[in-house]
C-alpha cells in the first residue's frame, strides 16, 4: 500500500475555546505517545469480550498462520517484527476477519495494538481488484491520521496494488475526481466532504468504516456529528470498527452510535501501585534549598536515571539550568515543545543519553522508562485549585517500581501549604512517606 503525503495547511490558531484546548492536548498526548513508542505495551490484565451472540464460539488466536492472512499481509506482519498477536489482537483479529464481518467495539490503552489490529482488518477486506475507495478510516487530527497511514503503508509494503489517500485538509482534488485508492484515511470534516458534497468517494461501496481515537474525538462536538452523518451513508452491511484508548459514559454513547449490534472487547489498564516503592520526604525553605538537597541526594546515592517534575515551566527551565551547571546531563521536557520536539527529547531520555529529565506535568504522561529508578517531585502535584493530585502523584511515581523492581520517590516540601500536600497524599494511599535528612543520607541505599 503507498500514497503520498499531503503538505499540511494550517488553520486559525489562536483563539481557541477551551474546547479545543482540551481535545489538542488529547490528541497531542496521543501522538506524542505514537511517536515515542517502539514496542506493545506490556500487560498482565486478561481481555473481556462481549460477543453480540454469545451462542457462537469465541475464537482467539495465539499465532498470525492462524488468521489465514494473504501471504502479502502476512509477510508485511513479519517485517514489522510482530511474531504474535498481542493480547487485544488475540481476540479482535479473529472477530474483525471472521465471515460475515462482526462489528466492533474495542477499548485498550494505547500502545496495545489496535491500530495494527485494525490496519490488517482494513487490508484483508479490501479487494485490490476494485479500484475505488472501500475502507474508511477516520482520526481526529491529520497528524493522526498521518501516523495510521503509515502503519497501513508499512504492513502493506509487499501488497502494493493497494493504494491509500488522505482525506484531509489541504489535500485538495479537482472537482469530478473519483477515487481509484481502496483505502481513504482522514479527519471528518473532509471525509464527508468527500464523500457528500465532493462526491470523491461512493460510501454505498464501503466495506469497512473505522473510526479511531473515539475518546479524543468527542472532544469536538463537530467531529461526533459529522462522523456519524459518514456512518449514516454506509450500507448496512458495511463493517463498523470503532477504537478508544479510555471508556468513559460519553465515548460509550458515541460508540453505541457508529456501532450497531457491536462485540465488545475492553482490556483493563495495568494498576499502577505504590507498593514496591519507597517514598521519602525532604523538608526545605527555598528552591534553592531543595536544589542544594537534591544535590546531596546526587553525591550520596548512585542514580540510574531520574525524573524530575517541576510545577511550571520556568521552574523546570531553572532546574535544568542548575543541574547542567552541575555538570549532569540534563534533558528538558516543556509545554512549549512540538510534539515532535517531545518525542525526540523522550527518546534521547530512553537510550540513556541524559541521566535526568527535568519536566513539568503536562509533557510527562504516558512516559514509561524502565530504567527510571527514581523520581523525583522538585514541586507536589497539586490541581488547579491547589489541591493534591493523587492520580497524578500516583501516575508520576507508579512507573518507577514497575516489573518487580523496587523505586524511589523523594517529595521536594517547601512550605506549610506543600506539608500539607504531603500529608494528604500521605493520608490518601495509606502509605507511609517517610521524612529524610539530606545531610545524613545512609538510610535510603
Ligand atoms: P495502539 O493502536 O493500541 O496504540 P499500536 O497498534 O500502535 O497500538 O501498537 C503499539 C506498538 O506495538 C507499535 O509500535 C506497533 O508496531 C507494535 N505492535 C503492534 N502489534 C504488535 C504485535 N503483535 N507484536 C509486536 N509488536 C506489535
Amino acid at each position: 500500500a503507498s500514497a503520498s503525503t499531503p503538505a499540511k495547511t494550517e488553520g486559525g490558531e489562536g483563539n481557541k475555546t477551551e474546547e479545543e484546548d482540551d481535545k489538542d492536548d488529547k490528541a497531542a498526548q496521543s501522538l506524542l505517545n505514537k511517536l515515542i513508542r517502539s514496542n506493545l505495551v506490556n500487560t498482565t490484565n486478561q481481555v473481556e469480550v462481549l460477543q453480540r451472540d454469545p451462542n457462537s464460539p469465541l475464537y482467539s488466536v495465539k499465532s498470525f498462520e492462524e488468521l489465514r492472512l494473504k501471504p502479502q499481509l502476512l509477510q508485511g506482519v513479519y517485517a514489522m517484527g510482530f511474531n504474535r498477536p498481542s493480547k487485544i489482537q488475540e481476540n479482535a483479529l479473529p472477530l474483525m476477519l471472521a465471515e460475515p464481518p462482526q462489528n466492533l467495539i474495542a477499548q485498550s490503552q494505547s500502545g496495545t495494538g489496535k491500530t495494527a489490529a485494525f490496519v490488517l482488518a482494513m487490508l484483508s477486506h479490501v479487494d485490490p481488484n476494485n479500484k475505488f475507495p472501500q475502507c474508511l478510516c477516520v482520526s481526529p487530527t491529520y497528524e493522526l491520521a498521518l501516523q495510521t497511514g503509515k502503519v497501513i503503508e508499512q504492513m502493506g509494503k509487499y501488497y502494493s496494488e493497494v493504494k491509500l489517500v488522505y482525506a484531509v485538509r489541504g489535500n485538495k482534488l479537482q472537482r469530478g475526481t473519483q477515487l481509484q485508492e481502496q483505502v481513504v484515511i482522514g479527519t471528518p470534516g473532509t471525509m464527508l466532504d468527500w464523500c457528500l458534497k465532493f462526491k470523491f468517494i461512493d460510501p454505498k461501496k464501503i466495506k469497512v468504516f473505522v473510526l479511531d481515537e473515539a475518546d479524543v474525538m468527542i472532544a469536538t462536538q463537530g467531529h461526533q456529528d459529522q462522523s456519524i452523518r459518514i456512518q449514516r451513508m454506509l450500507p448496512k452491511q458495511c463493517q463498523m470498527l470503532l477504537f478508544s484508548a479510555t471508556f468513559e459514559e460519553t465515548v460509550w454513547n458515541f460508540a453505541q452510535r457508529i456501532v450497531p449490534d457491536p462485540n465488545i472487547i475492553k482490556l483493563k489498564r495495568e494498576e499502577e501501585t505504590l507498593d514496591t516503592i519507597k517514598q521519602y520526604y525532604v523538608l526545605c525553605n527555598s528552591k534553592e534549598e531543595k536544589f542544594m538537597a537534591l544535590c546531596n541526594i546526587y553525591g550520596a546515592i548512585t542514580i540510574a536515571q531520574a525524573m524530575i517534575f517541576c510545577h511550571t515551566r520556568k521552574t523546570a527551565g531553572w532546574l535544568a539550568g542548575e543541574l547542567s551547571r552541575e555538570g549532569h546531563q540534563v534533558a528538558l521536557l516543556s509545554g512549549e515543545m512540538q510534539v515532535e520536539q517531545r518525542a525526540a527529547v523522550i527518546d534521547r531520555f530512553r537510550e540513556g543519553k541524559e541521566k535526568v529529565l527535568v519536566t513539568t506535568n503536562v509533557c510527562a504522561r504516558g512516559i514509561d522508562v524502565e530504567q527510571v529508578s527514581v523520581v523525583i517531585n522538585f514541586d507536589l502535584p497539586v490541581d488547579r485549585d491547589g489541591n493534591p493530585d493523587n492520580e497524578t502523584y500516583l501516575h508520576r511515581i507508579g512507573r518507577t517500581g514497575r516489573f518487580g523492581k523496587r523505586g524511589l520517590a523523594i517529595n521536594m516540601v517547601d512550605s506549610k501549604f506543600s506539608m500539607n500536600v504531603l500529608n494528604k497524599i500521605q493520608d490518601h494511599f495509606n502509605k507511609n512517606i517517610e521524612k529524610l535528612d539530606t545531610d545524613d543520607l545512609d538510610e535510603i541505599e
